[in-house]
């Protein structure tokens, strides 16, 4: 069997992190490694190794899941505008296999990304 990832690892509690929400579908987390003020980690419970693996029924998940982005944007007081990112496979600079979005906020952001 695959080893869980470390994002499956919190899901399961088996690993610490500063959850700020979850549900049913969800998790948001600090990053470890924070790359900006406020870095927060959401990821669905369902595990989708890739945003190149989701399924078409995967849809309504993905909805949420900006949703959720949006609604912590506001908690967070990110009124200024924040980043939302998707890193997918080993080009897109992906280092967990677990569908992941990272909020990035209270700092100005740059274009075009490294
Ligand atoms: P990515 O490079 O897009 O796959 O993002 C993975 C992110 O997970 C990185 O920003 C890491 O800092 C973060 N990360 C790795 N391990 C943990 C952990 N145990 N708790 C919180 N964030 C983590």
């Amino acid at each position: 069997m695959a080893e869980k990832t470390i994002f499956k690892r919190i899901i399961d509690g088996e690993i610490p992190a500063k959850i700020i929400y979850q549900d049913d579908l969800c998790l948001a987390f600090h990053d470890i490694s924070p790359q900006a003020p406020t870095h927060v980690i959401v990821i669905p419970r369902k595990e989708i190794p890739s945003l190149a693996a989701i399924a078409d029924e995967d849809a309504p998940l993905l909805g949420h899941l900006l949703v959720v982005i949006r609604d912590l944007a506001k908690q967070l007081q990110l009124e200024r505008g924040f980043r939302v990112v998707n890193n997918c496979g080993p080009y897109g600079g992906q280092t967990v296999d677990h569908l992941h979005f990272h909020l990035l906020g209270e700092r100005p952001m740059t274009w075009p990304p490294g």
